[in-house]
């Protein structure tokens, strides 16, 4: 259970970090998300998170921002008290092949999925540290750990937030704040709605488990370890991908 405890989730008003704020909500944690411009959306799962019994609130915030990211979780301790369960999910792609991929696109991409994923960490790591307790959830990719044709600018942002995952775990560790990557395969939401369906269907064809993830099958694993069961978890990289990449 994850009563009493309040998490922040950046990109939590859609798919995989919309699915992790009503699974974290139904197991009693009071829910902040974090989105980019679509209000509608976030007012949307804040209703429903609230429908839970829960406290319920969103942020508009670009968390490629520094500053905008330090006003923003300066705004949630202020309301909640506090920030006890932290997930970097915010993330975009913009894909192409290296040849013609340019460079705002590369920068676009690592600046919101890694900085966006520092800058969170930065802005609330003095709390954590002073509550020496805490848990911080990355939400990488399987393109991070195989790479992808077409994606040098996200396979690189998802590597990277490896780096920052094994690396953050290892500075907290003695405050007892454990930090976790999540590296979803081919999940079903927006970000993978656009793609054709000769595509998505090559892409079921070579997932063992013949069939796409759904957000919930993310959210699942992110709240296990948001929870005082996962405490000797940390540093941890944990593929969901029906098999993929085994
Ligand atoms: P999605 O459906 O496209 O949702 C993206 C979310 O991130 C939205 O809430 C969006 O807010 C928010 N966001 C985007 N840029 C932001 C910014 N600069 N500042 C704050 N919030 C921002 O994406 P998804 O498929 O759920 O993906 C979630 C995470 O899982 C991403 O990190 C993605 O890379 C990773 N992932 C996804 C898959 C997949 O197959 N779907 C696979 C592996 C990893 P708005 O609604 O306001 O735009």
């Amino acid at each position: 259970m994850l009563t009493e405890k309040t998490a922040v989730i950046t990109g939590g008003s859609r798919g995989i970090g919309k699915a992790i704020a009503l699974k974290m909500a139904e197991c009693g944690a009071n829910i902040v998300i974090v989105y980019a411009g679509n209000t509608a959306a976030a007012e949307e799962t804040c209703e429903q998170i609230k429908s839970l019994g829960v406290k319920a609130k969103a942020y508009q915030c670009d968390v490629s921002d520094f500053t905008q990211t330090e006003q923003t979780v300066h705004s949630i301790i202020s309301e909640f008290g506090g920030i006890d369960i932290l997930v970097n999910n915010a993330g975009i792609v913009k894909d192409g092949l290296m040849l013609s991929m340019k460079e705002e696109d590369f920068d676009a991409v690592l600046d919101t999925n890694l900085k966006g994923a520092f800058h969170m960490i930065k802005h609330t790591y003095r709390q954590f540290m002073k509550r020496r307790s805490g848990r911080i959830i990355n939400i990488t990719s399987v393109s991070g750990i195989t790479g992808n044709s077409g994606q040098t600018n996200y396979s690189s942002a998802k590597a990277g937030m490896i780096g920052l995952t094994k690396s953050v775990a290892k500075e907290l560790a003695g405050r007892n704040i454990t930090c976790n990557a999540i590296a979803p395969g081919f999940i079903d939401t927006d970000m993978t709605s656009g793609l054709s369906d000769q595509l998505k269907q090559a892409a079921v064809e070579a997932i063992p488990l013949k069939r796409m993830g759904t957000p919930r099958d993310i959210a699942n694993l992110a709240a296990f370890l948001a929870g005082d069961e996962a405490g000797y978890i940390t540093g941890e990289v944990i593929k969901i991908d029906g098999g993929l990449c085994m």
